[in-house]
C-alpha cells in the first residue's frame, strides 16, 4: 500500500492557483479590483495580443509601501482583512490575499509601485514562482501601481492550449468584465486597450471619470443605448422569515437592514435588444460585479412577459447590509449566496411588473 504523505509546499501552491486563477478573466478581475481598492481615480487596462503576451492593469492609486514589498505577493498575505469576522463588514474587493501569489506560480509577474511621497522615483519588482520578492530596483514612476502578467499558464501546458485554442471566446468575456467594472466605477477614468502581435495598439474604449453611471453607459455603450433605457430603482422590503439560522442573523441586524434597493438601468418593455446577450446584462451586489443567475432569470421572465420578441438591457446594482450575503463562496468570488433569495426574487417580479405597468407607451407598442 501506498505512503500517505503531506504534498511539498510547492506543489500545494501551484494545485491552489490554478483554481484562484482559471482563466484570463480571473487575471484581469484580480489586477482591476486591486486597482479599485487603493483608491485609484485613473485605471488603464493594456493587452498585448488579446492578453496572451501580457496582461498589464496601471492605477494612479495609493501605491505599496517599502515595508510590504516582501510580502505583496506571498499568500494570504492582505492589507484588507486581518481575522474572518472581518468579513461581515468589507468594503474592498479583495481579502483573500491569494490574487498575486497565484499569479506568481502561474505566470510572469511584475509590481513597478510608487507612494506619492516618493513620486518621481518607484521600484520596479519581480518575484519567484513561490510569491518571494526575487529584485527590487529603482525606476522613474508616479504615485500609483502597475501591474503586469506575462505569458499566463507558461507552466501549465493544457491550460495554456485552451487559453491559445479559445481565445476568441475569452476575449469576448474579457471585455463584456471590463465593460462591467467600467459601467458601475464612478469618478474613475478607466481606459482599455489592445495591442495586436503587430500593429499599433488601440483603445477599445474608456470612460471619462463621470460622477453617474449613466454617464458611463453613454461613453461605453454609446448615447443611443440609454435613450432606449428607464431608470431602475426599486425598494423591496423583505420581510424577515422565521427559521433559526435566519433570526441569528437577524439579531445582528438593524431594523431597516432588511431593505434591499435594486438600482441601475433597463430596457423599456418596447426597446430590448435583438437577442440576449450576456455582455449587455450587468448584475452587482453592492458594486460588486457577480453572476445572480437566479436575478437573471427573474429579470427576463418579467421582461418577456411585456416584450417577448427581445431581451432587455439590463445594468443591476443588488444594494443590501453586507449581513445579507456571502461572498466568500467561490475564490473568484463571482458566485454570491443571497440571504433569502426567494423572498428577495418573488418581491423583484411584482416591482419589476409595476414599473414596466407605467410605462404605458412602451406597453402598447409591445402589445398591439
Ligand atoms: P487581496 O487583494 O486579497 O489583499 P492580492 O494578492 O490581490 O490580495 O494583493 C495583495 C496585497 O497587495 C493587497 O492586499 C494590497 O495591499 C497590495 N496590492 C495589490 N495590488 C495593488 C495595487 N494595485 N495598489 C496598491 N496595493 C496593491
Ligand atoms: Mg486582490
Amino acid at each position: 500500500m501506498a505512503t500517505i504523505k503531506q504534498i511539498d509546499g510547492r506543489s500545494v501552491h501551484q494545485i491552489q492557483s490554478g483554481q484562484v486563477i482559471v482563466d484570463l478573466c480571473s487575471v484581469v478581475k484580480e489586477l482591476v479590483e486591486n486597482s479599485v481598492d487603493s483608491g485609484a481615480t485613473i485605471i488603464d487596462v493594456r493587452f498585448k495580443n488579446q492578453g496572451l503576451d501580457s496582461i498589464e492593469v496601471q492605477d494612479n492609486g495609493s501605491g505599496i509601501s517599502p515595508a510590504n514589498y516582501s510580502s505583496v505577493a506571498l499568500k494570504h498575505y492582505t492589507s484588507k482583512l486581518s481575522s474572518y469576522s472581518d468579513i461581515e463588514s468589507l468594503q474592498t474587493f479583495g481579502f483573500r490575499g491569494e490574487a498575486l501569489a497565484s499569479l506568481c506560480a502561474l505566470s510572469i509577474l511584475t509590481v513597478t509601485t510608487c507612494l506619492e511621497q516618493e513620486s518621481p522615483k518607484g521600484s520596479r519588482l519581480t518575484f519567484h514562482q513561490s510569491g518571494e520578492l526575487d529584485s527590487t530596483t529603482v525606476v522613474a514612476a508616479q504615485r500609483g501601481t502597475t501591474v503586469t502578467v506575462e505569458n499566463l499558464f507558461h507552466n501549465l501546458p493544457v491550460r495554456r492550449r485552451e487559453l491559445d485554442r479559445n481565445i476568441k471566446r475569452e476575449w469576448h468575456k474579457v471585455i463584456a468584465l471590463l465593460n462591467q467594472y467600467a459601467c458601475i466605477q464612478t469618478n474613475v477614468k478607466f481606459s482599455v486597450s489592445q495591442q495586436p502581435t503587430k500593429g499599433k495598439r488601440i483603445l477599445l474604449f474608456s470612460t471619462k471619470g463621470n460622477p453617474t453611471t449613466r454617464d458611463n453607459i453613454i461613453n461605453i455603450f454609446g448615447a443611443k443605448t440609454l435613450t432606449a433605457l428607464i431608470p431602475l430603482d426599486l425598494h423591496l422590503e423583505l420581510k424577515p422569515s422565521g427559521t433559526r439560522s435566519d433570526v441569528r442573523i437577524g439579531d445582528k441586524l438593524g431594523p431597516n437592514s432588511h431593505d434591499v434597493r435594486i438600482v441601475g438601468h433597463i430596457s423599456k418593455p418596447a426597446h430590448g435588444e435583438g437577442r440576449q446577450t450576456p455582455d449587455r446584462q450587468m448584475f452587482f451586489v453592492n458594486g460588486r460585479p457577480c453572476s445572480l443567475p437566479q436575478l437573471a432569470k427573474a429579470f427576463n421572465e418579467v421582461y418577456r412577459s411585456y416584450n417577448n420578441s427581445q431581451s432587455p438591457f439590463i445594468f443591476a446594482d443588488v444594494q443590501l447590509d453586507t449581513m445579507l450575503y456571502d461572498v466568500n463562496v467561490s475564490p473568484d468570488k463571482r458566485s454570491i449566496l443571497l440571504h433569502d433569495q426567494n423572498n428577495l426574487l418573488d418581491t423583484l417580479r411584482s416591482s419589476l411588473s409595476q414599473l414596466f405597468d407605467t410605462h404605458e407607451d412602451s406597453i402598447s407598442i409591445a402589445t398591439s
